[in-house]
């Protein structure tokens, strides 16, 4: 049998598992995925377990996706350019890491929006998920401009995916909401926190007459935040970031076992579970 699973913390309520074990189930592959919530003072002598022949690899999830790149032998590109990794991959005793997360997003946005290629995608936040999502839209050719909350983290991107990709800083604090850049956007991503405990919408959808407008939400729980919520009522297109979740997954999964997840299948399982 081979072992993996997800290391994190305080993630016993992740998804991961019921979607992995369910995949490997469905695809006849001997291999079990479990949960490995480690302090971060572990990593040293718990991560090189994961270069044995019985370790397919993991995922890494929140806070860890930036601390795990120390321990690793070599990270891809791409997990290079947003400067976090949340798939390791046990390649003969290597330990690679990828990131998922932009692929997952994009293949997420295709049953909803058509063709990225020159769409002005407007990504509020400038955390991990918004850096993921921001590279992958660059690669796409999308047109993106970033609101952050803050400068700092924004400068981080900045650093990584290169200031000739179209990106500004500009802060949704206050009365002075950039509504503007949304005007004329076809896509709007929340990639904050801003909304995981029912905070109101980042964004007063009444505000705005682009009936174009689609809607994505990268949170997944609760399944309708306030931000898509309100989206909907002025007739919006939207959806949450349960399928960019789904899709980051079935990366990973390909790259441990070289076989593709039954992607509807597991929407279907999710469905009754969240
Ligand atoms: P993170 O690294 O902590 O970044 C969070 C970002 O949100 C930061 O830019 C922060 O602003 C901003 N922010 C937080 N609270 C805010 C508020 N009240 N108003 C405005 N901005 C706020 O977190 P992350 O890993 O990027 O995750 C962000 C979200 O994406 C989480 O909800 C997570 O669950 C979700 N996510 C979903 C998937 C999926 O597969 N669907 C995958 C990854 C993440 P500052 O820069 O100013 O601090």
């Amino acid at each position: 049998m081979k072992k993996g699973g997800v290391i994190g913390r305080n993630i016993q309520h992740s998804l991961s598992p019921m979607i992995h074990n369910h995949s490997f189930l469905s695809a006849g592959l001997d291999y079990v995925y479990e949960i490995f919530d480690w302090e971060e003072s572990e990593f040293s002598e718990n991560l090189p377990r994961l270069r044995q022949p019985d370790f397919f690899g993991a995922n890494v999830t929140m806070p860890y996706k930036e601390a795990v790149i120390p321990f690793l032998d070599k990270i891809s590109d791409r997990a290079e350019r947003i400067g976090a990794v949340n798939t390791i991959v046990n390649i003969r005793g290597q330990l690679i890491g990828e990131n998922t997360d932009g692929e997952g997003f994009i293949l997420a946005t295709r049953s909803f929006f058509q063709g990225l290629l020159g769409k002005k995608v407007v990504v509020l936040g400038a955390g991990g998920a918004a850096k993921a999502v921001v590279s992958a839209l660059v690669e796409h050719h999308a047109e993106v401009v970033v609101v952050s909350r803050t400068g700092a983290n924004f400068q981080k991107m900045v650093a990584r995916i290169g200031k000739e990709r179209v990106l500004t800083f500009k802060s949704f604090e206050g009365e002075n909401k950039e509504y503007h850049l949304l005007r004329d956007a076809d896509l709007i991503v929340n990639a904050t926190n801003s909304g995981m405990s029912y905070e109101k919408s980042l964004v007063d959808f009444s505000k705005l007459s682009n009936n174009k407008l689609c809607v994505m939400d990268l949170i997944y729980s609760p399944e309708e935040t306030h931000f898509l919520q309100q989206a909907k009522a002025n007739g919006l297109r939207a959806k949450n970031g349960l399928d960019m979740l789904v899709f980051q997954a079935s990366l990973a999964f390909t790259l441990w076992t070289g076989v593709e997840m039954d992607v509807p299948l597991i929407q279907n399982k999710l469905k009754g579970n969240l």
